[in-house]
């Protein structure tokens, strides 16, 4: 009798055991199809045993196979978005309750170019400003907003947007997104920037010489008549060369303005370059300010002819060679040199000096407008800060470019390259 209790016991238990295995393995199904979002869970099972079971999964497998669909749908009206925006000017963004990133069409990353692929990116990697952050926030619940600009700043580096917003109902319409339409101001704002920056230099150089004529023309018109002759011809003769200063800073700016608009009126011929090296270094020569100094002329066989305005090109090399006679010592010498580069069809022309030479951290600058490595060593011989401006706009409307080698103690070398142009008429 006890035997038959222990045995009915025993298959009873393995019955249980063997429906929990059972039970266990469909729960691990169910957890595997909602991981991996696949309708794939067996609905063929004993029907009498586990009906439950059965309606479970059919309806797990319908709900699984909706959820896709709807994804599908999702991500489509996405893509068809994109297709549309692509093209726009305008850089658009949507942003879903998250602040993941939805859609981005080519115009925001061109503004955003660090990240690739923007979209399943989470805003706050892309965009690090906390104000815009705000504004996509107080955008999506719903607050209506004024554009407005921003300042991104990333890694140093300083990019200015406009925005305007509007919230936006998910596809699946459960949530609130948002959409902006992005505009980059950068280019505006670094041109205002440079704007603002010219007229004060402008501002400021001519302050100083007309502040000096002001002064020393009040003196003379209260003090005149019992003033001594001889402090009052040196008084005249202050105001005369702070005059010349003033022509000369108005002439260089109206020069850089004229260079810098639309129609700069370059007149372009052949030059021979020898011969016309050869004209500029005799008529500098006669220069005063070459009393002393030698310069040596070395053109290369080679170099035949460019196509240049004559005047623009002979004030390029004017400027190079002041600023060489300024700012070397008495006694050195300057070489003007000219030959051809065969492999760019170019022709290269060199003004060196044994002056001081330019600090590193300056050259780049030296071509800037007003820039200047010693303010008071330019202003004394009457450098405006202008002249390698004036050159670098010349030689870039003749196709060609300038730059400069030098070190402190070693001299200083100004290079400008011009493309090869025909033979004079007469060659
Ligand atoms: P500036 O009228 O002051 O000479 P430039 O635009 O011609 O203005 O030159 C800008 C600055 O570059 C100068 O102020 C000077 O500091 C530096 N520079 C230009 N040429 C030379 C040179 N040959 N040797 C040393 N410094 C130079």
């Amino acid at each position: 009798m006890t035997t038959l209790v222990i045995a009915a016991l025993a298959i009873a238990l393995l019955f249980t055991l063997r429906l929990l295995w059972k039970q266990n393995r469909r729960l691990g199904e169910l957890h595997e199809a909602v991981r991996t979002g696949q309708p794939r869970l067996r609905e063929e099972e004993d029907a009498t045993e586990l009906s439950h079971w059965q309606a479970l999964a059919v309806s797990v497998n319908g709900l699984i196979a909706e959820n896709a669909a709807l994804r599908q749908r999702q991500s489509d009206q996405l893509a068809q978005l994109e297709a549309t925006l692509g093209n726009l000017r305008e850089a658009v963004l949507i942003v879903d309750e998250t602040n993941y990133i939805h859609l981005a069409n080519r115009a925001l990353r061109e503004i955003f170019p660090k990240s690739r692929e923007l979209v399943n990116l989470r805003l706050e990697l892309v965009v690090r400003s906390a104000a815009f952050l705000e504004f996509v926030r107080a955008t999506r619940a719903g607050q209506e907003l004024p554009r407005q600009e921003f300042e991104i700043v990333d890694a140093g580096k300083s990019t200015w947007i406009e925005v305007s917003g509007a919230p936006i109902p998910s596809p699946d319409g459960k949530s609130q997104w948002a959409l902006f339409v992005i505009h980059d101001m950068t280019r505006q704002r670094v041109l205002e920037a440079m704007r603002r920056d010219f007229v004060a230099n402008a501002s400021h150089e001519l302050r100083t010489p007309l502040a000096v004529i002001k002064g020393y023309v009040e003196t003379l018109v209260d003090g005149h008549a019992t003033m001594a002759e001889e402090d009052r011809g040196k008084f005249l003769r202050t105001i005369q060369r702070h005059s010349e200063r003033l022509v000369k800073i108005i002439a260089d700016l109206l020069t850089l303005s004229r260079l810098e608009s639309a129609t700069p009126g370059l007149d372009f011929e052949p030059v021979d370059l020898k011969e016309f090296l050869g004209a500029v270094v005799a008529d500098t020569s006669q220069h005063p300010a070459a009393t002393g100094h030698a310069l040596a002329l070395r053109v290369d066989g080679a170099v035949g002819a460019v196509r240049a305005d004559t005047e623009k090109l002979t004030q390029v090399l004017t400027n190079l060679l002041e600023n060489a006679l300024k700012y070397s010592p008495a006694g050195s010498r300057i070489e003007i040199g000219a030959r051809a580069l065969t492999a760019g069809g170019e022709v290269e022309i060199v003004v060196r000096d044994n002056g001081p030479g330019i600090p590193a951290e300056d050259l780049p600058h030296i071509f800037e407008r007003f820039y200047r490595v010693e303010k008071g060593r330019s202003r004394e011989s009457g450098g405006t800060g202008l002249g390698l401006s004036i050159v670098k706009h010349i030689v870039q409307l003749h196709g060609g470019r300038v730059w400069a080698e030098s070190a402190p103690g070693q001299g200083t070398a100004i290079f400008v390259r011009l493309p090869a142009g025909p033979q004079p008429a007469a060659a």
